[in-house]
């Protein structure tokens, strides 16, 4: 069954993802450059994994492909970082986009409210407000805004003013970056992608 979506303009049939190379589970990890065909979701900008349901375009030669998650987003979201208005769903932002996240820009899907000019990636849109790593005995909650003299205590570089970071209140002076946070477990991969991080 196809379907249209107001982000494209071509028809989407829904299939199965499948890579082209198998996941080494073993612990040789030469063979890391050995080109991996992996495929980006041209909603949220993340992999699709391996077995799970998408979207791709019909026509020959586009390479427009959706997470099936990504092409049910809600048109509209309410988000605890900007409670004042509503956040609406919009593709490819045609003035310079930059993530009130992440700082990081993107050609993709975002949230925006375009009052506030406050702008989201879907996927940190999406991101857990806590996480808890194996190395930190605190839960650390998602802060809307960091302070930059503060460094991850994953990487050791420091936080970015006035981004979102993840957060430890009980020691006050933990805190990482975003990407850090969810660098932890390997085999949890998925939780990067979108929708799964609520439901299960
Ligand atoms: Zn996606
Ligand atoms: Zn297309
Ligand atoms: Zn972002
Ligand atoms: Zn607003
Ligand atoms: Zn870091
Ligand atoms: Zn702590």
């Amino acid at each position: 069954m196809m379907i249209s979506h107001f982000s494209h303009q071509h028809p989407l049939s829904p299939y199965q993802v499948e890579l082209d190379h198998h996941d080494q589970k073993g612990d040789d990890h030469d063979h890391d450059h050995e080109d991996q065909m992996i495929t980006i979701c041209s909603g949220c900008e993340l992999e699709l994994i391996s077995g799970s349901s998408a979207y791709k375009c019909n026509k020959p030669g586009c390479d427009f492909r959706l997470h099936e998650l990504c092409s049910e987003l809600p048109g509209e979201i309410r988000h605890a970082s900007h409670p004042q208005h509503p956040l609406s769903l919009l593709f490819t932002p045609r003035y310079d986009f930059s993530c009130r996240a992440c700082a990081g820009s993107g050609t993709a899907f975002i949230y925006s409210c375009t009052a506030c000019r406050i702008d989201l990636h879907v996927s940190c849109s999406a991101l857990a407000e806590s996480v808890k790593r194996a190395d930190h005995e605190h839960p650390l909650e998602l802060v809307f805004s960091s302070k930059g003299k503060e460094c991850c205590g994953v990487c050791g570089c420091s936080l970015m003013d006035g981004c979102w970071a993840y957060s430890c209140k009980e020691c006050g002076n933990f805190g990482t970056h975003l990407e850090c946070a969810a660098a932890e477990e390997e085999e949890e991969r998925e939780e990067t992608s979108l929708g799964s991080s609520k439901k299960e």
